[in-house]
């Protein structure tokens, strides 16, 4: 039983980290350092982040965790792509969720689902940022049970022709490419999985404005009208949507978990910057008690958040190195779980506690933790909603046999 082992399995957790990452994250924190001034214009604009993707490609992150054998895949491990992502969270979710979209559910999906054809017409190209990807599962009346989407697909002179609606998907005016899920049309099973080219005739996408949070970010809701898709572009087995959606949102989820952290760090280091300086009742604010209340609070949750999302890597990169280990599966998939629904809530935390310590200073977009409170308020929604991952971590104490929609 894996969870017996867990103590044990933990035990052989490596905490050094290997010359490989250093250089990775040498290299992130580089391309981190210059995207941060051009987001943060960018954010007061409230304009799309151009410069994310040269920025980074230049840096070799655009695929991180991609076999080598593609274009500039890096080969990285799940351990690695996660240090990576917590860094990138620093700079905002906007950023991080670039990545999230394009390696994660992307390109990851492709290279556990695609065969060999397709992985070498997708991947070099995404890998180097020649082609952007996006990820199309969501829709107006299908959100937290992906089961009911309606968006289906006809065969037609061996072809699939895909009609349907697709909404808040990252990246999808950029992309060049999306994975779209589809029921065949009058079947509510059989769910399949597209690889879709954004040019095809029939597509269109619009921008949604006047979110939240994420300004910098592309999200938009993609209309599909007959759109042609060649015999070639099923990605996984016939009917077998549905596991191709959730393997790629696991992937999905540990990244947006280790940004959260970043995020959580980043308001850290914001919250002591400011409280060493600002001066109230005859001293820096640091000094008064409550104050470092805040500090204690957010430093505490900020590390427990990483040690969830290090050992759910760590769970994943065993599952990536024996796929057909079902056990290890079930198991990356539960750690993922937590540490998402656990760094997405102390993330939203931790920035509202900068807020607080910046008093009226954090309460503009000027100030990091003001976007930060902003931004990361998505992380409990997207790639499973907060209650949806409760239910999954409950499961994983209960059993099986408590699945609350059987
Ligand atoms: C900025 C942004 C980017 C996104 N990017 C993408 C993307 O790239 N691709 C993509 O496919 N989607 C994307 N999404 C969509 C996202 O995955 C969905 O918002 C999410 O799955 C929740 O679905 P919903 O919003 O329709 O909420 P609903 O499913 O309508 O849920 C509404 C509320 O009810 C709760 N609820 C639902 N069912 C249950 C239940 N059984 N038990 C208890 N509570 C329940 C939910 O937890 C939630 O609180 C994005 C969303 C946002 C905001």
């Amino acid at each position: 039983m894996l969870e017996q082992d867990d103590f044990m399995a933990l035990s052989k957790m490596n905490f050094d980290s290997s010359e490989e990452q250093r250089l990775v994250l040498e290299q992130v924190d580089r391309a981190c350092r210059e995207i941060r001034p051009i987001e943060e214009k960018c954010y007061l604009e409230r304009r799309r982040n151009e410069m994310v993707k040269p920025i980074f490609g230049k840096a070799h992150m655009l695929g991180l965790p991609i076999s080598r054998k593609y274009g500039d895949g890096q080969g990285a491990d799940m351990v690695t792509y996660t240090m990576a992502m917590e860094r990138i969270g620093r700079e905002g979710t906007g950023v991080r969720t670039f990545f999230s979209v394009h390696i994660a559910l992307g390109q990851l999906t492709i290279q556990s689902w695609g065969n060999e054809e397709q992985k070498q017409s997708i991947l070099p190209g995404a890998t180097k940022g020649d082609r952007l990807l996006a990820f199309g599962l969501t829709e107006p009346n299908s959100g937290s049970d992906p089961a009911s989407l309606t968006t289906s697909f006809e065969e037609k002179d061996g072809k699939f022709v895909i009609s349907g609606q697709k909404t808040w998907i990252s990246n999808g005016s950029i992309a060049d490419s999306v994975i779209i899920f589809a029921y065949p049309k009058g079947v509510r099973e059989g769910m399949c999985a597209f690889i879709v080219d954004k040019k095809s005739e029939g597509f269109s996408t619009k921008f949604i404005e006047n979110k939240l949070g994420l300004p910098t970010a592309d999200t938009s809701t993609l209309y599909l009208d007959k759109v042609e898709v060649p015999k070639e572009n099923l990605l996984g087995p016939r009917g077998k949507g549905l596991p191709v959606a959730y393997s790629g949102l696991m992937n999905g989820r540990l990244s947006v978990a280790a940004g959260c952290v970043g995020v959580m760090q980043d308001c850290l280091d914001e919250a002591v910057r400011y409280s060493r300086v600002r001066v109230q009742h005859g001293k820096k604010i640091g000094k008064h008690q409550l104050v470092q209340r805040h500090i204690g609070i957010i430093s505490t949750n900020l590390e427990a958040a990483r040690w969830l999302v290090l050992r759910a890597a760590f769970t994943k990169q065993k599952f990536a190195e024996n796929p057909a280990d079902v056990e290890l599966r079930d198991a990356a998939d539960l750690a993922i779980a937590k540490a998402k629904y656990y760094a997405a809530n102390a993330s939203f935390d931790a920035a509202n506690r900068a807020v607080q310590v910046f008093g009226a200073n954090g309460y503009s977009f000027e100030a990091r933790p003001a976007q930060h409170l902003a931004d990361t308020r998505v992380t409990s929604i997207y790639e499973g909603a907060n209650e949806i991952l409760e239910q999954k971590i409950a499961l994983g104490a209960l059993g099986r046999e408590f699945e609350a929609y059987s």
